[in-house]
Protein backbone atom coordinates (compact mmCIF):
# COMPACT_ATOMS: atom_id res chain seq x y z
CA UNK A 1 0.00 0.00 0.00
CA UNK A 2 1.41 3.66 -0.86
CA UNK A 3 0.85 6.09 2.11
CA UNK A 4 3.35 8.75 1.21
CA UNK A 5 2.94 12.13 0.21
CA UNK A 6 4.52 13.31 -3.52
CA UNK A 7 6.27 16.99 -3.11
CA UNK A 8 7.83 17.60 -6.01
CA UNK A 9 9.35 14.90 -6.56
CA UNK A 10 9.59 13.37 -3.16
CA UNK A 11 7.59 10.87 -1.28
CA UNK A 12 7.50 11.81 2.07
CA UNK A 13 5.65 10.84 5.29
CA UNK A 14 3.53 13.76 7.03
CA UNK A 15 4.76 14.28 10.16
CA UNK A 16 1.77 15.68 12.13
CA UNK A 17 -0.81 14.22 13.79
CA UNK A 18 -1.97 10.73 12.37
CA UNK A 19 -5.23 10.05 11.07
CA UNK A 20 -7.01 6.29 11.12
CA UNK A 21 -8.64 5.33 8.13
CA UNK A 22 -11.04 2.29 8.10
CA UNK A 23 -12.42 0.25 6.36
CA UNK A 24 -15.96 0.72 6.71
CA UNK A 25 -16.83 -2.90 5.81
CA UNK A 26 -15.36 -4.25 8.62
CA UNK A 27 -14.94 -1.27 10.89
CA UNK A 28 -11.19 -2.16 10.78
CA UNK A 29 -8.25 0.19 10.63
CA UNK A 30 -6.55 -0.10 7.88
CA UNK A 31 -3.52 2.46 9.03
CA UNK A 32 -2.46 5.53 10.61
CA UNK A 33 -1.44 8.09 8.03
CA UNK A 34 0.11 10.86 9.84
CA UNK A 35 -0.83 14.53 8.25
CA UNK A 36 0.97 17.22 6.47
CA UNK A 37 2.88 19.49 8.51
CA UNK A 38 2.37 23.31 7.29
CA UNK A 39 6.05 23.45 6.07
CA UNK A 40 5.21 20.89 3.97
CA UNK A 41 2.32 22.05 2.43
CA UNK A 42 4.34 25.21 1.56
CA UNK A 43 6.77 23.06 0.25
CA UNK A 44 4.17 21.22 -2.02
CA UNK A 45 2.47 24.65 -2.96
CA UNK A 46 6.20 26.22 -3.93
CA UNK A 47 6.95 23.05 -6.30
CA UNK A 48 3.66 23.81 -7.71
CA UNK A 49 4.54 27.22 -8.15
CA UNK A 50 8.02 26.26 -9.71
CA UNK A 51 6.48 23.73 -12.18
CA UNK A 52 4.41 26.24 -13.02
CA UNK A 53 6.83 28.36 -14.59
CA UNK A 54 7.72 25.22 -17.33
CA UNK A 55 4.37 23.34 -17.57
CA UNK A 56 2.20 26.28 -18.42
CA UNK A 57 4.45 26.87 -21.28
CA UNK A 58 4.48 23.11 -22.66
CA UNK A 59 2.04 22.68 -25.74
CA UNK A 60 -1.16 20.98 -25.62
CA UNK A 61 0.16 18.34 -27.55
CA UNK A 62 2.79 17.52 -24.75
CA UNK A 63 0.59 17.72 -21.95
CA UNK A 64 -2.40 15.70 -24.19
CA UNK A 65 0.52 13.06 -24.51
CA UNK A 66 1.44 12.81 -20.65
CA UNK A 67 -2.52 12.45 -19.88
CA UNK A 68 -3.04 9.69 -22.31
CA UNK A 69 0.28 7.99 -20.29
CA UNK A 70 -1.49 8.50 -17.02
CA UNK A 71 -4.90 6.78 -18.79
CA UNK A 72 -2.97 4.04 -19.99
CA UNK A 73 -1.28 3.12 -16.69
CA UNK A 74 -4.66 3.61 -14.87
CA UNK A 75 -6.28 0.91 -17.27
CA UNK A 76 -3.02 -1.15 -16.94
CA UNK A 77 -3.72 -1.14 -13.09
CA UNK A 78 -7.61 -1.05 -13.24
CA UNK A 79 -7.71 -4.07 -10.80
CA UNK A 80 -5.55 -2.89 -7.93
CA UNK A 81 -7.28 0.52 -8.19
CA UNK A 82 -10.37 -1.38 -7.42
CA UNK A 83 -9.04 -3.58 -4.79
CA UNK A 84 -8.28 0.02 -3.02
CA UNK A 85 -10.91 1.75 -3.21
CA UNK A 86 -13.51 -1.05 -2.37
CA UNK A 87 -10.91 -1.66 0.58
CA UNK A 88 -11.51 2.03 1.99
CA UNK A 89 -14.66 2.89 0.77
CA UNK A 90 -16.48 -0.52 1.57
CA UNK A 91 -17.76 -0.55 -1.98
CA UNK A 92 -18.49 -3.58 -3.71
CA UNK A 93 -15.42 -3.92 -5.65
CA UNK A 94 -16.93 -5.54 -9.15
CA UNK A 95 -19.01 -1.96 -9.24
CA UNK A 96 -15.62 0.33 -9.08
CA UNK A 97 -14.53 -1.94 -12.21
CA UNK A 98 -17.39 -2.03 -14.14
CA UNK A 99 -18.44 2.27 -13.49
CA UNK A 100 -15.92 4.26 -12.15
CA UNK A 101 -12.52 3.04 -13.40
CA UNK A 102 -13.09 3.35 -17.00
CA UNK A 103 -15.06 6.62 -16.34
CA UNK A 104 -11.72 7.95 -15.05
CA UNK A 105 -9.57 6.43 -17.56
CA UNK A 106 -12.24 8.34 -19.87
CA UNK A 107 -11.76 11.47 -18.77
CA UNK A 108 -8.12 11.92 -18.37
CA UNK A 109 -8.34 10.70 -22.47
CA UNK A 110 -11.07 13.30 -23.06
CA UNK A 111 -9.01 15.94 -21.66
CA UNK A 112 -6.31 15.05 -23.33
CA UNK A 113 -8.38 15.11 -26.44
CA UNK A 114 -10.38 18.45 -25.90
CA UNK A 115 -7.24 20.82 -24.87
CA UNK A 116 -6.10 20.15 -28.94
CA UNK A 117 -9.21 21.32 -30.07
CA UNK A 118 -10.11 24.62 -28.32
CA UNK A 119 -11.88 26.98 -29.99
CA UNK A 120 -13.45 30.37 -29.53
CA UNK A 121 -13.43 34.00 -31.04
CA UNK A 122 -12.20 35.01 -34.22
CA UNK A 123 -8.90 36.81 -33.77
CA UNK A 124 -9.39 40.43 -36.50
CA UNK A 125 -9.52 44.24 -36.38
CA UNK A 126 -11.92 45.22 -33.96
CA UNK A 127 -10.31 48.40 -33.78
CA UNK A 128 -8.75 49.73 -37.14
CA UNK A 129 -5.21 49.70 -36.95
CA UNK A 130 -5.36 47.11 -34.08
CA UNK A 131 -5.24 43.15 -34.23
CA UNK A 132 -6.79 41.24 -31.64
CA UNK A 133 -6.72 38.29 -30.08
CA UNK A 134 -7.94 35.76 -27.72
CA UNK A 135 -6.18 33.55 -25.52
CA UNK A 136 -6.37 30.84 -22.91
CA UNK A 137 -4.08 30.39 -20.29
CA UNK A 138 -3.45 28.55 -17.14
CA UNK A 139 -4.67 30.30 -13.85
CA UNK A 140 -1.54 28.90 -11.68
CA UNK A 141 -1.38 26.54 -8.82
CA UNK A 142 -4.53 25.09 -7.78
CA UNK A 143 -5.61 23.89 -4.59
CA UNK A 144 -7.45 20.44 -5.12
CA UNK A 145 -10.14 19.45 -2.20
CA UNK A 146 -11.80 16.27 -2.86
CA UNK A 147 -14.13 14.13 -1.30
CA UNK A 148 -15.03 10.38 0.10
CA UNK A 149 -17.53 9.30 -2.04
CA UNK A 150 -15.81 8.97 -5.11
CA UNK A 151 -12.50 9.52 -4.43
CA UNK A 152 -10.22 8.73 -7.28
CA UNK A 153 -12.94 9.96 -9.28
CA UNK A 154 -13.39 13.20 -8.20
CA UNK A 155 -8.99 13.09 -8.06
CA UNK A 156 -9.60 12.45 -11.85
CA UNK A 157 -12.43 15.23 -12.35
CA UNK A 158 -10.23 17.73 -10.78
CA UNK A 159 -7.14 16.77 -12.40
CA UNK A 160 -7.43 16.35 -15.81
CA UNK A 161 -8.91 19.35 -16.76
CA UNK A 162 -6.48 21.66 -14.52
CA UNK A 163 -3.41 19.68 -15.94
CA UNK A 164 -4.88 19.46 -19.61
CA UNK A 165 -5.24 23.50 -19.26
CA UNK A 166 -1.60 23.95 -18.02
CA UNK A 167 -2.05 24.81 -14.43
CA UNK A 168 -0.03 22.84 -11.74
CA UNK A 169 -1.94 21.23 -8.53
CA UNK A 170 -1.68 20.60 -4.71
CA UNK A 171 -4.67 17.83 -4.44
CA UNK A 172 -5.68 16.94 -0.70
CA UNK A 173 -7.90 13.79 -0.74
CA UNK A 174 -10.44 13.15 1.85
CA UNK A 175 -8.92 11.87 5.39
CA UNK A 176 -10.93 9.24 5.50
CA UNK A 177 -10.31 7.70 1.58
CA UNK A 178 -6.75 8.73 0.79
CA UNK A 179 -5.46 5.54 -0.57
CA UNK A 180 -6.15 4.98 -4.25
CA UNK A 181 -4.60 9.23 -4.10
CA UNK A 182 -1.91 7.84 -2.84
CA UNK A 183 -1.44 4.91 -5.07
CA UNK A 184 -2.02 7.61 -8.38
CA UNK A 185 1.05 9.95 -7.21
CA UNK A 186 2.82 6.66 -8.39
CA UNK A 187 2.22 7.02 -11.61
CA UNK A 188 2.06 10.95 -11.77
CA UNK A 189 5.66 10.84 -10.44
CA UNK A 190 6.70 8.37 -12.87
CA UNK A 191 4.90 10.56 -15.63
CA UNK A 192 4.63 14.03 -14.85
CA UNK A 193 7.62 16.23 -14.39
CA UNK A 194 8.63 17.51 -11.08
CA UNK A 195 6.20 19.48 -9.34
CA UNK A 196 3.21 19.78 -11.70
CA UNK A 197 1.21 17.46 -9.57
CA UNK A 198 1.39 17.50 -5.86
CA UNK A 199 -0.50 15.10 -2.99
CA UNK A 200 -0.81 16.06 0.69
CA UNK A 201 -2.80 14.53 3.09
CA UNK A 202 -4.79 15.26 6.43
CA UNK A 203 -7.92 16.85 7.77
CA UNK A 204 -9.89 19.37 6.21
CA UNK A 205 -9.75 21.90 9.10
CA UNK A 206 -5.84 21.47 9.28
CA UNK A 207 -4.32 20.62 6.14
CA UNK A 208 -6.98 21.46 3.49
CA UNK A 209 -7.83 25.07 5.28
CA UNK A 210 -3.56 25.72 5.37
CA UNK A 211 -3.79 24.68 1.61
CA UNK A 212 -6.93 26.71 0.55
CA UNK A 213 -5.22 29.73 2.67
CA UNK A 214 -1.86 29.79 1.30
CA UNK A 215 -1.12 33.29 -0.90
CA UNK A 216 0.15 31.47 -3.81
CA UNK A 217 -2.95 29.36 -4.32
CA UNK A 218 -4.32 31.03 -7.65
CA UNK A 219 -7.49 28.76 -7.47
CA UNK A 220 -9.31 26.53 -5.22
CA UNK A 221 -11.76 23.45 -6.34
CA UNK A 222 -13.55 22.01 -4.29
CA UNK A 223 -16.38 18.81 -3.96
CA UNK A 224 -17.97 18.64 -0.91
CA UNK A 225 -20.67 19.93 1.87
CA UNK A 226 -21.97 23.78 1.44
CA UNK A 227 -20.25 24.48 4.75
CA UNK A 228 -16.88 23.75 3.68
CA UNK A 229 -17.80 25.47 0.04
CA UNK A 230 -18.86 28.39 2.31
CA UNK A 231 -15.29 28.12 4.48
CA UNK A 232 -13.33 28.52 0.75
CA UNK A 233 -15.29 31.18 -0.09
CA UNK A 234 -13.86 33.44 2.67
CA UNK A 235 -10.23 31.64 1.86
CA UNK A 236 -10.62 32.94 -1.87
CA UNK A 237 -11.52 36.01 -0.48
CA UNK A 238 -8.60 36.94 0.91
CA UNK A 239 -6.65 37.43 -2.31
CA UNK A 240 -9.07 37.26 -4.72
CA UNK A 241 -8.51 33.58 -5.74
CA UNK A 242 -10.48 32.25 -8.58
CA UNK A 243 -12.94 28.89 -7.19
CA UNK A 244 -14.61 25.91 -8.65
CA UNK A 245 -16.82 24.80 -6.46
CA UNK A 246 -19.21 21.53 -6.41
CA UNK A 247 -20.90 21.18 -3.31
CA UNK A 248 -23.78 18.45 -2.54
CA UNK A 249 -27.31 18.01 -4.07
CA UNK A 250 -30.75 16.51 -3.66
CA UNK A 251 -32.45 15.48 -6.85
CA UNK A 252 -35.83 15.39 -7.52
CA UNK A 253 -36.91 12.94 -9.70
CA UNK A 254 -40.51 13.44 -10.81
CA UNK A 255 -42.59 10.65 -11.83
CA UNK A 256 -46.17 11.59 -14.07
CA UNK A 257 -48.85 9.92 -14.51
CA UNK A 258 -48.44 8.26 -17.84
CA UNK A 259 -44.56 6.88 -16.80
CA UNK A 260 -43.60 3.81 -17.10
CA UNK A 261 -43.36 2.68 -13.21
CA UNK A 262 -41.56 -0.75 -13.92
CA UNK A 263 -38.79 1.77 -15.64
CA UNK A 264 -38.70 3.82 -12.87
CA UNK A 265 -38.70 1.82 -10.23
CA UNK A 266 -35.44 0.16 -11.70
CA UNK A 267 -33.78 3.49 -12.05
CA UNK A 268 -34.25 4.53 -8.78
CA UNK A 269 -33.33 0.64 -7.48
CA UNK A 270 -30.29 1.62 -8.74
CA UNK A 271 -29.44 5.51 -9.07
CA UNK A 272 -31.21 6.57 -5.65
CA UNK A 273 -29.37 3.53 -3.92
CA UNK A 274 -25.66 3.89 -5.75
CA UNK A 275 -22.93 3.80 -3.09
CA UNK A 276 -25.53 3.59 -1.00
CA UNK A 277 -26.92 6.74 -1.76
CA UNK A 278 -23.41 8.66 -0.89
CA UNK A 279 -24.05 10.51 -4.43
CA UNK A 280 -24.95 14.03 -4.98
CA UNK A 281 -26.95 13.54 -8.18
CA UNK A 282 -28.69 10.51 -5.94
CA UNK A 283 -32.28 9.81 -7.06
CA UNK A 284 -33.34 10.49 -3.40
CA UNK A 285 -36.00 13.02 -3.78
CA UNK A 286 -39.30 11.50 -5.58
CA UNK A 287 -42.95 13.20 -6.59
CA UNK A 288 -44.92 10.68 -7.67
CA UNK A 289 -48.46 11.30 -9.65
CA UNK A 290 -51.58 10.64 -7.73
CA UNK A 291 -52.23 7.78 -10.53
CA UNK A 292 -49.16 5.87 -10.01
CA UNK A 293 -47.96 6.67 -6.28
CA UNK A 294 -49.76 3.79 -4.65
CA UNK A 295 -48.16 1.35 -7.30
CA UNK A 296 -45.22 3.06 -7.15
CA UNK A 297 -44.27 3.55 -3.53
CA UNK A 298 -44.82 -0.37 -3.10
CA UNK A 299 -43.04 -2.30 -5.59
CA UNK A 300 -40.41 0.89 -4.85
CA UNK A 301 -40.32 -0.76 -1.32
CA UNK A 302 -40.36 -4.24 -2.69
CA UNK A 303 -37.08 -3.41 -4.87
CA UNK A 304 -35.36 -1.47 -2.71
CA UNK A 305 -35.67 -4.14 0.12
CA UNK A 306 -34.21 -6.60 -2.54
CA UNK A 307 -31.00 -4.39 -2.46
CA UNK A 308 -27.99 -6.97 -1.65
CA UNK A 309 -25.44 -5.66 0.35
CA UNK A 310 -22.87 -6.75 3.18
CA UNK A 311 -22.96 -10.50 1.73
CA UNK A 312 -19.74 -13.02 2.17
CA UNK A 313 -19.35 -13.26 -1.85
CA UNK A 314 -19.13 -9.38 -2.27
CA UNK A 315 -19.78 -9.73 -6.35
CA UNK A 316 -23.30 -10.20 -5.03
CA UNK A 317 -23.41 -6.98 -3.58
CA UNK A 318 -25.19 -3.96 -5.12
CA UNK A 319 -23.95 -1.68 -2.53
CA UNK A 320 -21.50 -0.97 0.04
CA UNK A 321 -21.94 0.41 3.87
CA UNK A 322 -21.66 4.40 4.45
CA UNK A 323 -18.43 5.77 4.99
CA UNK A 324 -18.29 6.33 8.90
CA UNK A 325 -20.45 5.63 11.79
CA UNK A 326 -20.77 9.24 11.66
CA UNK A 327 -22.34 9.44 8.59
CA UNK A 328 -24.32 6.07 9.81
CA UNK A 329 -25.87 8.00 12.70
CA UNK A 330 -26.33 11.17 10.69
CA UNK A 331 -28.94 8.91 7.87
CA UNK A 332 -30.36 7.27 11.00
CA UNK A 333 -31.45 10.43 12.55
CA UNK A 334 -32.70 11.74 9.72
CA UNK A 335 -34.82 8.78 9.08
CA UNK A 336 -35.63 8.76 12.35
CA UNK A 337 -37.01 12.19 12.81
CA UNK A 338 -38.94 11.30 9.51
CA UNK A 339 -40.79 8.36 11.25
CA UNK A 340 -42.28 10.77 13.94
CA UNK A 341 -44.53 12.37 11.57
CA UNK A 342 -47.83 11.44 11.42
CA UNK A 343 -48.19 11.53 7.82
CA UNK A 344 -44.62 9.46 6.93
CA UNK A 345 -44.31 5.68 6.67
CA UNK A 346 -41.09 3.81 6.12
CA UNK A 347 -42.04 1.33 3.36
CA UNK A 348 -38.94 -0.11 3.27
CA UNK A 349 -35.54 -0.28 5.49
CA UNK A 350 -35.40 2.29 8.00
CA UNK A 351 -32.83 0.33 9.98
CA UNK A 352 -29.36 0.18 10.82
CA UNK A 353 -27.96 -2.74 10.14
CA UNK A 354 -26.97 -5.54 12.48
CA UNK A 355 -23.71 -6.88 12.55
CA UNK A 356 -19.83 -5.51 11.78
CA UNK A 357 -19.62 -2.43 9.41
CA UNK A 358 -21.42 0.68 8.80
CA UNK A 359 -24.58 -0.76 6.64
CA UNK A 360 -27.76 1.09 6.75
CA UNK A 361 -30.62 -0.59 5.43
CA UNK A 362 -31.92 1.43 1.90
CA UNK A 363 -34.84 2.66 3.02
CA UNK A 364 -38.04 4.18 1.46
CA UNK A 365 -40.19 7.13 3.14
CA UNK A 366 -43.66 7.33 1.52
CA UNK A 367 -45.98 10.27 2.11
CA UNK A 368 -43.70 12.50 2.73
CA UNK A 369 -44.47 16.33 2.56
CA UNK A 370 -42.29 19.09 0.51
CA UNK A 371 -42.12 20.73 4.37
CA UNK A 372 -40.41 17.67 5.80
CA UNK A 373 -36.61 17.88 6.78
CA UNK A 374 -36.10 14.63 4.85
CA UNK A 375 -37.58 16.03 1.60
CA UNK A 376 -35.08 19.27 2.02
CA UNK A 377 -32.26 18.29 3.15
CA UNK A 378 -29.52 15.74 1.60
CA UNK A 379 -29.29 12.92 3.46
CA UNK A 380 -26.48 11.10 1.73
CA UNK A 381 -27.83 7.86 2.12
CA UNK A 382 -29.61 5.05 1.68
CA UNK A 383 -32.77 6.93 1.67
CA UNK A 384 -35.82 7.73 -0.78
CA UNK A 385 -38.45 9.73 -0.04
CA UNK A 386 -41.50 9.85 -1.95
CA UNK A 387 -44.03 12.70 -2.38
CA UNK A 388 -47.53 12.54 -3.95
CA UNK A 389 -48.99 15.51 -6.19
CA UNK A 390 -51.85 15.77 -8.56
CA UNK A 391 -51.20 19.01 -9.91
CA UNK A 392 -48.00 19.62 -12.37
CA UNK A 393 -47.56 22.72 -11.15
CA UNK A 394 -47.02 21.38 -7.55
CA UNK A 395 -44.55 18.82 -8.70
CA UNK A 396 -42.36 21.30 -10.47
CA UNK A 397 -42.46 23.98 -8.34
CA UNK A 398 -41.28 21.63 -5.37
CA UNK A 399 -38.72 20.23 -7.25
CA UNK A 400 -37.16 24.33 -7.97
CA UNK A 401 -38.33 24.70 -3.78
CA UNK A 402 -34.67 23.74 -2.42
CA UNK A 403 -31.34 25.39 -1.63
CA UNK A 404 -29.64 22.58 -3.98
CA UNK A 405 -29.39 22.73 -7.79
CA UNK A 406 -27.44 19.61 -9.43
CA UNK A 407 -29.11 16.85 -10.75
CA UNK A 408 -33.06 16.11 -11.15
CA UNK A 409 -35.03 13.97 -13.46
CA UNK A 410 -38.52 13.74 -15.25
CA UNK A 411 -40.16 10.81 -15.88
CA UNK A 412 -42.82 10.54 -18.88
CA UNK A 413 -44.09 8.61 -22.00
CA UNK A 414 -44.49 11.92 -23.31
CA UNK A 415 -41.07 12.95 -24.49
CA UNK A 416 -42.71 16.69 -25.53
CA UNK A 417 -44.17 16.77 -21.58
CA UNK A 418 -40.35 15.24 -20.17
CA UNK A 419 -38.37 18.70 -21.97
CA UNK A 420 -41.35 21.25 -21.19
CA UNK A 421 -40.59 19.97 -17.67
CA UNK A 422 -37.28 19.68 -18.18
CA UNK A 423 -37.09 23.35 -19.33
CA UNK A 424 -38.70 24.68 -16.35
CA UNK A 425 -36.13 22.76 -13.33
CA UNK A 426 -33.63 25.17 -11.91
CA UNK A 427 -30.64 22.51 -11.91
CA UNK A 428 -27.48 21.62 -13.41
CA UNK A 429 -29.00 18.71 -15.10
CA UNK A 430 -32.34 17.38 -16.23
CA UNK A 431 -32.59 13.72 -17.06
CA UNK A 432 -35.64 11.91 -18.85
CA UNK A 433 -36.48 8.76 -18.56
CA UNK A 434 -33.37 7.80 -16.62
CA UNK A 435 -31.03 9.56 -14.14
CA UNK A 436 -27.40 9.78 -13.49
CA UNK A 437 -26.28 9.10 -16.48
CA UNK A 438 -22.98 11.03 -17.20
CA UNK A 439 -20.75 11.34 -20.33
CA UNK A 440 -16.91 12.76 -20.52
CA UNK A 441 -18.45 15.03 -23.29
CA UNK A 442 -21.33 17.12 -20.74
CA UNK A 443 -20.51 18.93 -17.98
CA UNK A 444 -21.91 18.40 -14.31
CA UNK A 445 -22.07 20.52 -12.28
CA UNK A 446 -24.98 22.81 -10.29
CA UNK A 447 -26.91 25.95 -9.78
CA UNK A 448 -27.51 27.25 -6.23
CA UNK A 449 -26.14 26.09 -3.31
CA UNK A 450 -24.92 23.13 -5.35
CA UNK A 451 -21.92 25.15 -6.42
CA UNK A 452 -20.85 26.67 -9.81
CA UNK A 453 -17.78 24.83 -11.11
CA UNK A 454 -18.32 22.67 -13.96
CA UNK A 455 -16.72 19.31 -13.99
CA UNK A 456 -16.19 17.04 -17.23
CA UNK A 457 -16.82 18.55 -20.59
CA UNK A 458 -15.21 21.63 -22.15
CA UNK A 459 -17.12 23.54 -19.91
CA UNK A 460 -13.96 22.41 -17.08
CA UNK A 461 -11.14 23.97 -19.44
CA UNK A 462 -12.94 26.80 -19.32
CA UNK A 463 -13.17 26.67 -15.75
CA UNK A 464 -9.43 26.04 -15.31
CA UNK A 465 -8.19 28.86 -17.70
CA UNK A 466 -8.43 32.39 -18.25
CA UNK A 467 -9.34 34.05 -20.92
CA UNK A 468 -7.45 36.75 -22.13
CA UNK A 469 -6.92 39.72 -24.94
CA UNK A 470 -3.68 40.78 -27.03
CA UNK A 471 -3.82 43.77 -28.95
CA UNK A 472 -1.69 44.69 -31.71
CA UNK A 473 -0.64 47.45 -33.29
CA UNK A 474 -0.24 47.35 -36.81
CA UNK A 475 2.19 49.12 -38.61
P1 LIG B 1 -16.63 17.70 3.21
O1 LIG B 1 -16.93 19.08 2.74
O2 LIG B 1 -16.72 17.40 4.63
O3 LIG B 1 -15.16 17.28 2.78
C1 LIG B 1 -14.73 17.42 1.44
C2 LIG B 1 -13.26 17.73 1.46
O4 LIG B 1 -13.10 19.02 2.03
C3 LIG B 1 -12.42 16.76 2.31
O5 LIG B 1 -11.19 16.52 1.67
C4 LIG B 1 -12.21 17.56 3.59
O6 LIG B 1 -11.03 17.20 4.26
C5 LIG B 1 -12.12 18.96 3.03
N1 LIG B 1 -12.37 20.01 4.00
C6 LIG B 1 -13.24 19.99 5.05
N2 LIG B 1 -13.16 21.16 5.72
C7 LIG B 1 -12.24 21.92 5.09
C8 LIG B 1 -11.72 23.22 5.31
N3 LIG B 1 -12.12 23.99 6.33
N4 LIG B 1 -10.79 23.70 4.47
C9 LIG B 1 -10.38 22.95 3.42
N5 LIG B 1 -10.81 21.71 3.16
C10 LIG B 1 -11.74 21.20 3.99
O7 LIG B 1 -17.52 16.74 2.31
P2 LIG B 1 -17.50 15.15 2.33
O8 LIG B 1 -18.26 14.81 3.54
O9 LIG B 1 -16.16 14.57 2.11
O10 LIG B 1 -18.30 14.82 1.00
C11 LIG B 1 -19.65 14.76 0.97
C12 LIG B 1 -20.22 16.05 0.39
O11 LIG B 1 -19.69 16.30 -0.91
C13 LIG B 1 -21.70 15.94 0.21
O12 LIG B 1 -22.33 17.12 0.62
C14 LIG B 1 -21.86 15.73 -1.29
O13 LIG B 1 -23.08 16.08 -1.80
C15 LIG B 1 -20.73 16.54 -1.82
N6 LIG B 1 -20.37 16.07 -3.16
C16 LIG B 1 -20.67 16.86 -4.23
C17 LIG B 1 -20.38 16.44 -5.51
C18 LIG B 1 -20.70 17.31 -6.70
O14 LIG B 1 -20.26 17.02 -7.78
N7 LIG B 1 -21.48 18.36 -6.55
C19 LIG B 1 -19.74 15.22 -5.72
C20 LIG B 1 -19.46 14.43 -4.61
C21 LIG B 1 -19.77 14.88 -3.33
Amino acid sequence: MDTQMLIGSKFETGTEMPETVLNPKTEETLLELPEASPDQIDAAVNAAETAFKTWSRTTPMERSYLLLKLADRIEQEAESFATLEALNCGKPRHAVLRDEIPGIVDCFRFFAGAVRTQHGMVAGEYMAGHTSMIRRDPVGVVASIAPWNYPLMMAAWKLAPALAGGNTVVIKPSEQTPLTMLKLAQLIADIFPEGVVNVVVGRGESVGSTLINHPKVAMISLTGDIATGKKVLTAAAKTVKRTHLELGGKAPVIVFDDADIAEVVEGVKIFGYYNAGQDCTAACRIYAGDKVYERLVADLASAASGLKFNQPDDGENDIGPLISARQRARVASFVERANELNHVEIAAGGKVSAGKGFFYEPTVVAGALQSDEIVRREVFGPVVSVTRFSDVEDAVNWANDSDYGLASSVWTKDVSKGLATASRLQYGCTWVNCHFMLVSEMPHGGLKQSGYGKDLSAYALEDYTVVRHVMVKNG
